[in-house]
């Protein structure tokens, strides 16, 4: 049985970037909703006892399990997603991921740009990532709904989540500007 990760912060913390009615329906029914759809179709099968990243990586390509898939994937995401939140927290890399990325990039500018990039051209929903391969080598990369890197054999380092309604109570049609309140106030690198 998997469960809801508790968010370490009140729904108004993220204000005004991602509002409280944002939150509550995000969070607490769209990734509520895939959690609680992930534990139905997996009671009394082999995936019962596996973590998300098993379940994701064994299901992955498989038409067969294409809704195990799904909301495991999704869960997955989302919780990754919350868990690197916060308001003007950490809100710029340092260290070695910080040169690394200016190495691959080269600047955090250009990283930022690359990044914005993909998010915006992802068409319909899905997420844009920064991941990292089983070299280390960083990529900037865009995922369709709920296709995630550990599909791909890459570790996530950072996301934001692009579907609708990750924005729409908050900033309608304005994809553009919820990444950039992503980049420039919420995701915090830690
Ligand atoms: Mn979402």
């Amino acid at each position: 049985m998997f469960t809801l990760p508790a968010l370490d912060f009140e729904n108004t913390a993220l204000e005004p970037f991602m509002s409280a009615q944002t939150l509550d329906f995000h969070y607490g029914k769209h990734f509520k909703t895939y959690v609680d759809n992930l534990n139905k179709l997996i009671a009394a099968t082999k995936f019962e006892t596996m973590t998300l990243e098993e379940i994701i990586v064994q299901t992955a390509g498989k038409p067969e399990f294409v809704s195990i898939f799904n909301n495991a994937a999704q869960a997955f995401n989302h919780g990754f997603f919350f868990a690197r939140l916060a308001k003007d927290g950490n809100t710029k890399p340092d260290g070695a991921l910080l040169k690394k990325i200016e190495t691959t990039f080269g600047s955090y500018e250009n990283f930022k740009a690359e990044f914005k990039a993909a998010a915006l051209s992802q068409f319909g929903s899905g997420w844009a990532w920064l991941a990292e391969d089983k070299a280390s080598n960083l990529s900037v990369m865009k995922t369709s709904n709920a296709d995630t890197p550990l599909a791909h054999g890459l570790k996530p380092l950072m996301t934001v989540d692009v579907w609708e309604h990750a924005y729409y109570l908050d900033y309608q049609n304005r994809r553009a500007d919820f990444v950039d309140a992503c980049l420039e106030h919420l995701i915090n690198w830690k």
